[in-house]
C-alpha cells in the first residue's frame, strides 16, 4: 500500500510555521540526487519500514519512517539535529514524498554506488576555497602593482 503523505503532514504541530516543512518543500526537487541508499520492507506483516541514507550538502544522515500496512504514518527517526517527533525534519518528508511519487512499495532496495561520500564533498569544497583565496590574493597584488604604477 502506498504511503499516506497526508497522515505524516498531520503530525506537524504547525505546518505553516515549521522550518523543517518549509525546507523539505524547498529542497525536494534535489532529493533524488542525494539519496544514497533506500530499503523498504514489511516487518511482522503489520508495519512498513523505510530506511534511507542521504548525503546532502556534505552531511550524511540516516533516517527511518514506519507506517501501518495501509500507509498511515506511525513514527520517524533521523540523526540530523532538526528532527523532532512533532516536527519531523526535511529528510523525513522528502523521503516520504519520494516514495509516494515513485510508487515505491516493499520489498524495495536501492543503493547508489556513485553517490558522493560527504567527506569527499568537503575535500573538494576545501580545495575550491583555497583556490579562490589564491586567486583573490593574486588579484590584490595586481591592484597594488597598478596603484603603485599610477603613483
Ligand atoms: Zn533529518
Amino acid at each position: 500500500m502506498k504511503f499516506n503523505l497526508e497522515s505524516l503532514e498531520n503530525i506537524y504541530a504547525n505546518k505553516d510555521y515549521s522550518r523543517n516543512f518549509a525546507h523539505a518543500k524547498k529542497h525536494f526537487s534535489e532529493f533524488k540526487d542525494f539519496l544514497a541508499e533506500l530499503s523498504v520492507n514489511t516487518i511482522n506483516k503489520t508495519r512498513i519500514v523505510y530506511r534511507a541514507t542521504t548525503f546532502m550538502y556534505g552531511y550524511e544522515n540516516n533516517l527511518v519512517i514506519s507506517s501501518k500496512e495501509d500507509g498511515t504514518y506511525i513514527s520517524s527517526y533521523c540523526d540530523c539535529k532538526f528532527h523532532a517527533p512533532y516536527d519531523p525534519c526535511a529528510h523525513v518528508w522528502m523521503l516520504a514524498k519520494y516514495c509516494v511519487e515513485n510508487e515505491i512499495e516493499p520489498p524495495f532496495y536501492f543503493k547508489d554506488e556513485n553517490s558522493e561520500n560527504p567527506n569527499v564533498f568537503f575535500e573538494k569544497k576545501k580545495k575550491k576555497i583555497l583556490l579562490n583565496f589564491i586567486l583573490a590574493l593574486s588579484f590584490k597584488n595586481i591592484l597594488m602593482t597598478q596603484s603603485f604604477i599610477s603613483i
